[in-house]
């Protein structure tokens, strides 16, 4: 399956925020949304970082108080891996695991599209599962 294929299914919807916004409003988005990754844009709307809720956790344990004024661009990782609608699951996959994260943003020609977690990618892989189980049932009930 593509990723624009799942996206289809599960939307196109991002919660993101400038990079001069505060930690605050990502905790709050956070967790108002329950969600685990906040993308974060210049004021084009282009992807320059996220921040997840592990570097949160990181920040604070560095600094207990004070933090939470701080803008996300201090926190957020900038080097963010993406992907584009026209890759696979797989491909989302192997970036996953190799690099450790959780997140994909899919981005086309600078355009963030949506965001891949790694809940999407399991919902997918069980209702695979469960429909080659029963196609496989049917085939067998049938002879
Ligand atoms: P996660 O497992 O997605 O909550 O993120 C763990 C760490 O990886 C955090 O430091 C995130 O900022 C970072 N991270 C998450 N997704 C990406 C991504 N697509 N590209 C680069 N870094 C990421």
């Amino acid at each position: 399956m593509s990723v624009a294929n799942l996206l289809k299914t599960k939307g196109n919807t991002i919660y993101s925020l400038h990079e001069d916004a505060s930690l605050r409003e990502a905790i709050l988005i956070l967790n108002t949304q329950n969600i685990g990754v906040v993308l974060i844009t210049d004021k084009q709307g282009s992807l320059t970082g996220i921040l997840s809720e592990r570097d949160i956790i990181r920040r604070a344990l560095v600094q207990e108080t004070g933090f939470r004024d701080e803008p996300v661009s201090k926190t957020m990782t900038k080097k963010v891996k993406s992907i584009t609608s026209d890759a696979s699951i797989d491909d989302v996959m192997f970036l996953m695991t190799n690099s450790r994260f959780r997140h994909v943003p899919v981005v086309d020609n600078g355009k963030i599209n949506g965001l891949i977690s790694i809940g999407d990618v399991v919902k997918l892989k069980i209702a695979e599962a469960e429909n080659e189980a029963a196609a496989l049932r049917d085939y067998i009930s049938a002879g």
